[in-house]
């Protein structure tokens, strides 16, 4: 316990993303919403991905486990109104330095992962081609996080657009 508050305080002050980690949620859920969730596990029985869970706070996403589809079952079977009509995700992903590359070793998987071709492979000077992730383009479905060798992939809120 006391070396993962130690990890966290290091990533806060190097300002990786891992600063910014929360847990996501399925889509169509947002912070405000969470609110009317009654803890039923309806919605992770239904999930045929099998990749919600229960927290105290109410249902979560759990992208380790697998990829979002954006099927809509868990929607369809709660009886609260926890889920929007609009099944987005208000979470987005983001690449910390723990990243592989970081540490001069190739690696692309999560780039081959993507469905949504939002992570580009970026050339540099004297080391691998970098990840770069368009938060504009993602989705936030997860495909990315299993596959990341270096657990470096993780979600962040995402930014509300302007009015
Ligand atoms: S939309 Fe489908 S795949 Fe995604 S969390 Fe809900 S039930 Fe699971
Ligand atoms: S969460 Fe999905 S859309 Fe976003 S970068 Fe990862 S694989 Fe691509
Ligand atoms: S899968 Fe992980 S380690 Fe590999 S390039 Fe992407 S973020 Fe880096």
């Amino acid at each position: 316990m006391p070396a993962q508050a130690s990890i966290s305080r290091r990533q806060l002050l190097k300002g990786s993303p891992r600063a910014a980690e929360f847990s996501p949620r399925p889509p169509g859920v947002d912070l405000a919403s969470m609110n009317a969730c009654t803890r039923c596990g309806e919605c992770v029985s239904a999930c045929p991905e099998g990749i919600l869970a229960i927290a105290d706070c109410g249902v979560v996403l759990l992208p380790e486990q697998g990829e979002c589809s954006f099927c809509g079952s868990c929607a369809e079977v709660c009886e609260e109104p926890v889920f929007a009509t609009d099944l987005s995700m208000s979470h987005i992903f983001a690449i910390s330095n723990d990243c592989l590359v970081q540490a001069g070793i190739t690696c692309m998987s999560c780039r081959d992962a993507c469905p949504e071709e939002a992570i580009s492979m970026q050339p540099r000077i004297g080391g691998p081609f970098v990840p770069v992730l368009d938060q504009s383009a993602c989705t936030g479905c997860g495909a990315c996080v299993a596959p990341c060798p270096a657990n470096a992939i993780h979600a962040v809120k995402k930014e509300l657009p302007d009015a």
